[in-house]
């Protein structure tokens, strides 16, 4: 099906960024779609239990409920949220083409907050233990388990300040790296290597997982000797890098490094009209808030370029 219309504004994505985007243009009386995603609709906060940093909510707030909330919200405007994935981007010229399983959208505007996917361990025991033991974020998570053995799994910077963070709550952390020599900045390795609670466990990997009512020990391979061993860990944070998701983008705008290159302090990606925020912009925060921020300033950069356009609005 394809709709002749061409709407104002299409944003792909629906965590903060994306809802919040879809906030400020319905408010703008932009009509926003919002293509919320099939499986991912609310985006990595569906995955949290409580938000604690999220202000507002002086009691926390579960992370679904506070999405749902984020999308109530935008509704209330007039933001068109539909729970489908894009399938495809035409991005160049005035008018985009954003095609899903079903239909072909047109806008003048395309905003895209399809936010990263924390990359995997891949282990079988990964799935079984989210939620009880195996989180990809020391700030969500690392608060339950106060007195508690924690591993920390990479060998990077997120690693390492997932781990400075971790040492705050747990008895003590191990960080679990595949080489004996680590990829963070020297500031941040120096301020791991001098933190009495902080162990690494070199040229090592996990093999395994095992608990009853919850996660309560890992397996540990030499990745040099193969030996197995196994430590105490209540909680295993894996920190092994982000995938942005530009898969829809690639070859039409430019990136960094993997992530949705913007001018900033604008969202303004390399493309006329198609503007980026939240996690596929953002290689260092990767907070709800700091993508809610530039959700806002998305929006506000694409009111601002309808309005520069000789004849804003929508075409019928
Ligand atoms: P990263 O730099 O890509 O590091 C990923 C780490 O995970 C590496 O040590 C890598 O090992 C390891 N790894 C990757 N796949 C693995 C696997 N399947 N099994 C076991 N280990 C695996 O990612 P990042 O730490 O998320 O950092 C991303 C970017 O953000 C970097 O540019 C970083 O500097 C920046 N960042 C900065 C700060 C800060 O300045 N405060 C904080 C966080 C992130 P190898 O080393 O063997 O490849």
């Amino acid at each position: 099906m394809s709709e002749k219309k061409i709407h104002d504004v299409i944003i792909v994505g629906s965590g903060p960024a994306g809802y919040t985007a879809a906030i400020y243009t319905a408010r703008a009386g932009l009509k926003p779609i919002v293509l919320a995603g099939s499986f991912t609709a609310g985006g990595a906060l569906m995955n949290t239990t409580e938000v604690e940093n999220f202000p507002g909510f002086p009691e926390g707030i579960m992370g679904p409920d506070l999405m749902v909330k984020m999308q109530e919200q935008a509704e209330k405007f007039g933001a068109d949220v539909r729970m489908e994935d894009a399938t495809k981007l035409d991005l160049a010229g005035d008018v985009k083409t954003v095609e899903t399983e079903d239909e072909t959208l047109q806008a003048r505007t395309v905003i895209l907050a399809t936010g990263a996917a924390y990359r995997k361990l891949g282990l079988e025991g990964e799935d079984t233990y989210q939620g009880r033991g195996v989180s990809y974020c020391a700030t969500c998570d690392g608060f339950f388990f106060r007195d508690k053995p924690i591993a920390v799994v990479g060998g990077g910077d997120s690693a390492m300040e997932e781990a400075i963070f971790l040492s705050r709550f747990g008895s003590k952390v191990s960080v679990i790296h595949r080489r004996d020599e680590l990829r963070a900045s020297k500031v941040m390795a120096d301020r791991a290597a001098q933190n009495p609670k902080i162990e690494f466990e070199w040229n090592s990997v996990v093999s395994d997982m095992e608990g009853e009512n919850g996660l309560e020990k890992i397996i540990l391979e030499d990745t040099n000797t193969g030996e197995k061993r196994e430590i105490d860990a209540n909680g295993l944070f894996v920190a092994i890098g982000h995938e942005p998701r530009t898969d829809l983008v690639k070859g039409q705008l430019e990136l960094d490094e993997g992530y949705i290159k913007v001018n900033h302090p604008t969202t303004e990606t390399s493309m006329s009209g198609v503007f980026a925020c939240g996690d596929v912009v953002d290689s260092k925060y990767r907070q709800a808030i700091t993508a809610a921020g530039t959700g806002a300033q998305a929006a506000l950069d694409a009111q601002h370029y309808l309005e520069s356009l000789e004849t804003p609005g929508e075409i019928k």
